[in-house]
């Protein structure tokens, strides 16, 4: 995210947005808390619970995940992992509370755990520099053992030169579900800044869009093999999250959950996110395709 949308709500985003929405749970074993734009991921194993994200919230432990996790009654759980999916500061800025309060370990990519500390659009004056400490360094195809549960580590890059994608399955009315967490969503370039400081180039810009946009393809191809049947974001406003959850809320008996979306729903989610690339690397470069501008 730019850091010029930091400060304030940016554009196209109300400021209500921001405030924290009651806790959310999406399945038998999978909770959400947080706001409408950001917020932690929560897997209940029968060992413990595995964190997805830090928020944008330096203190997100204590007024975000601590009261969430004592109305959701899980307090007593041990927090076996939080685990990041990319070095951008709205992901990773309440992990190191986090990690003071419970000794957690704290899981990233190698290369986001370079870049979190020199990416330009982390150093606003508004960001902190408390970085959590990364103590597992996860690595593309890596399937992680959490009591009941398993975590698959998928190398998505583009976003950030190191994002990661996360699968597992969750568990509602006795059915089991495939469950992909896309880690980025776009790419920013030039033209997406708006005093046009973009820091990298038009090269970089249009290389980590192609990047991404070959991460679609192989996140579309695991689904496809693997049935997933729910996508998640990060961010809810980028997987309907609040939207589901508020259908869930009127579930009846026997009805689908909303958030299991079917195989084809995933892939028009994957589907998006590739052609946001490629428009992208178009948009990015004075190089343009006859024809088409
Ligand atoms: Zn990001």
């Amino acid at each position: 995210m730019p850091k010029e949308e930091k400060k304030q709500a940016p554009e196209g985003f109300e400021p209500s947005m921001f405030e924290n929405v009651e806790p959310i749970c999406l399945f038998d074993d999978l909770f959400y808390v947080g706001n409408r734009v950001v917020g932690i991921h929560i897997l209940k194993t029968s060992e413990g619970l595995v964190l997805f994200e830090g928020t944008d919230n330096p203190d997100a432990d204590e007024e975000i995940l601590q009261p969430g996790l004592k109305k959701l009654g899980l307090q007593n759980e041990k927090i076996l992992a939080l685990m990041i999916t990319h070095g951008h500061f709205d992901h990773y800025m309440g992990a190191a509370k986090i990690q003071g309060r419970t000794g957690c370990p704290v899981g990233m990519s190698l290369e986001d755990t370079a870049y979190l500390s020199w990416a330009d659009e982390n150093m606003g004056p508004d960001i902190p520099r408390e970085l959590p400490r990364i103590t597992r360094i996860l690595k593309d195809g890596e399937n992680l053992v959490y009591g009941d549960h398993c975590v698959y580590v998928m190398a998505a890059p583009g976003h950030t030169p190191g994002c990661l994608n996360f699968c597992f399955d969750v568990h509602d009315c006795g059915e089991i579900h495939h469950v992909v967490m896309m880690g980025g969503y776009g790419v920013f370039g030039p033209g997406n800044y708006p005093d046009g400081a973009y820091p990298y180039g038009v090269q970089w810009a249009v290389d980590q869009a192609l990047l991404f946009a070959s991460s679609c393809v192989k996140t579309w191809e695991y689904c496809k093999k693997n049935h997933c049947d729910v996508y998640m974001n990060p961010h809810p406003h980028l997987c309907e999250l609040i939207e589901h959850a508020e259908q869930n809320r009127h579930r009846k008996e026997g009805e689908a959950n909303a958030f299991v979306i079917g195989t084809e729903g995933v892939r028009q989610w994957i589907s998006e996110r590739f052609h946001v690339c490629i428009e992208s690397a178009q948009k990015f470069t004075d190089i343009q395709v006859p024809g088409r501008n």
